[in-house]
C-alpha cells in the first residue's frame, strides 16, 4: 500500500542529506522527522520533527519509528540494532540487509565478488601478518582500508612499497587492537583509473529502475569537488555502468536510492568501489538539472509511489563548497549568483571547518564542458573577495 502525501517519513540522520530529502518530501505535503544525536541539524532545521538521540538509545528509536509511516536514511552508518529496532514499527528503506551489507567494506566488496559484478582484487586484513601476506598475494602499490565506518577516504592508506606496511597498518589506527578484538580492514589493489564514474539509481517496491545515468566525478583531497554530468564518456561505457547498476539494485534487492561508484581503468574497464544506499554527492545535482530529483525519488520510492522520469534538462555541473572557502571570511555569495545559470545550496551548517561539506553550487550548461567551467567559476567568484567586502 503507498504511504501518501500527508503522511509522515522519518529520517535517520541529520545530515545535508535528509536535509534535501526533506524539502523534497514537504514539497510533496509529506511532514518530516529526523533521528540524529545532534541538535539544530541540516535535516532539523527544515523537519517538522527533530528528535535528539544516540542511535543507541533503542527506546528513543522505537518511540520516534511509531510515529512515522515508513523510516529510511541519509546515513547509513547507524548500527544494525537501530534499524532493526525501528523495523518493528515502520518499514525501513532500504532495509537493514542492504545496510548490512554496505557498512562493511569486506562484506560489501564480498557481496559484489560472490555476484560476479567487477571489483579490484582485495583481501581481508586482521593483523600485521595478514597484511604481510594480503601484500604478497595483491602486490603494490595496493590501500589499505578500514572494513567500517570510512567515508571521504578517511581510515584509508596507500601502500607504495611492502616496507611501508606497518605504517599503513599504523595510520589506520588498527595497530593497539589485536586480531582478536575485532581490528578488520580490508587490502585492495591500487586502481590505475583514467576516471571515476558513478550512478545514482532508484528502485521501486514493484523492482522498476531508474537511474540518473552515468555521472563524472573529481576528487580533490579524497574529498568529492566537481560532478558532471553526463560523464564525458563513450556511450558504451555509460550504457555498461548503468546496467552494472541496476543487476546491484537488483541483487540487494533495494527498495529506495543507491549510488554505485566506480573507477574507470585505463583499459576500459570498469570497477565497483563503493555503494552507498542512498542519495549520494554525485547526484546533488539532479535537485536542479532533472525532472525528478534523487531525493523526491528516495521518497517516491520509500513510499511505494511510482518513480518519476530521471530526464537531465541540461548538462549540468556541481562544485561542493567546503569549510575552506570560509578560511577568509564569509564567501561572496552575491559573485557566485552573478552567473544567472548557477544555484546556491547551503546546508545550514554554523561552523565551517576544513574539509567541511557546507554546501554546493550547481550550473547548467548547454554542454557538459560549459556546466563544469561556469560551476568552477562561480566557485572561484565566492572566494575572490576583497577584505570587507559584499555582505
Ligand atoms: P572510498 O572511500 O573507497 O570511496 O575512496 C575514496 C577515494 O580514494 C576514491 O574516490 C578514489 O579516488 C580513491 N581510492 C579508493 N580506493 C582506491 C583504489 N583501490 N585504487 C585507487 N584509488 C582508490
Amino acid at each position: 500500500m503507498a504511504i501518501l502525501p500527508g503522511s509522515t517519513i522519518g529520517v535517520l540522520g541529520g545530515g545535508q542529506l535528509g536535509r534535501m530529502f526533506a524539502i523534497a518530501a514537504r514539497k510533496m505535503g509529506y511532514r518530516v522527522h529526523t533521528f540524529s544525536p545532534d541538535r539544530d541539524t541540516p535535516t532539523g532545521q527544515v523537519a517538522d520533527v527533530e528528535i535528539v538521540a544516540p542511535y543507541e538509545d533503542l527506546d528513543a528509536v522505537r518511540a520516534f519509528a511509531r510515529e512515522v509511516a515508513a523510516v529510511t536514511f541519509e546515513f547509513e552508518n547507524v548500527p544494525a540494532a537501530t534499524a532493526a529496532a525501528a523495523s518493528e514499527f515502520a518499514p525501513v528503506r532500504p532495509s537493514g540487509a542492504v545496510l548490512h551489507v554496505t557498512q562493511n567494506r569486506l562484506r560489501e566488496k564480498g557481496f559484489l565478488a560472490e555476484h560476479g559484478f567487477p571489483v579490484a582484487p582485495f583481501a581481508p586484513v586482521r593483523s600485521p601478518a595478514d597484511l604481510a601476506l594480503a601484500l604478497v598475494s595483491i602486490g603494490c602499490p595496493a590501500v589499505l582500508k578500514t572494513a567500517g565506518w570510512g567515508y571521504d577516504g578517511k581510515g584509508q592508506a596507500v601502500i607504495r612499497r611492502a616496507d611501508e606496511a606497518s605504517e599503513a597498518w599504523a595510520t589506520l589506527g588498527l595497530a593497539s587492537v589485536g586480531a582478536e578484538t575485532g581490528a578488520e580492514a580490508i587490502l585492495e589493489a591500487f586502481v590505475d583509473f583514467s576516471l571515476e564514474l558513478s550512478v545514482v539509481a532508484a528502485r521501486g517496491e514493484d523492482g522498476a529502475f531508474v537511474s540518473w545515468g552515468a555521472l563524472e566525478n573529481h576528487h580533490a583531497r579524497h574529498i568529492l569537488d566537481l560532478t558532471v554530468a553526463p560523464a564525458r564518456v563513450l556511450p558504451e561505457v555509460a550504457a555498461r555502468a548503468v546496467e552494472l547498476a541496476r543487476e546491484i539494485l537488483q541483487a540487494l534487492d533495494v527498495v529506495g536510492v543507491l549510488c554505485v561508484e566506480l573507477f574507470l581503468g585505463r583499459d576500459g574497464r570498469l570497477l565497483v568501489n563503493e555503494l552507498a544506499p542512498r542519495p549520494h554527492n554525485s547526484g546533488h545535482l539532479t535537485f536542479d538539472a532533472a525532472a525528478t530529483s534523487q531525493f523526491e525519488q528516495q521518497l517516491r520510492a520509500v513510499c511505494g509511489l511510482p518513480l518519476g522520469s530521471t530526464e537531465l534538462y541540461r548538462p549540468a555541473a556541481m562544485a561542493n563548497l567546503l569549510g575552506d572557502l570560509w578560511a577568509a571570511g564569509e564567501p561572496d555569495w552575491a559573485a557566485a549568483l552573478s552567473f544567472p545559470e548557477v544555484k546556491l545550496h547551503l546546508y545550514g551548517k554554523v561552523e565551517a571547518r576544513p574539509g567541511r561539506k557546507m554546501g554546493h553550487l550547481t550550473a547548467l550548461g548547454g554542454t557538459a564542458d560549459e556546466a563544469a567551467a561556469l560551476a568552477l567559476a562561480a566557485r572561484s567568484a565566492l572566494a575572490r573577495k576583497t577584505s570587507g567586502g559584499s555582505r
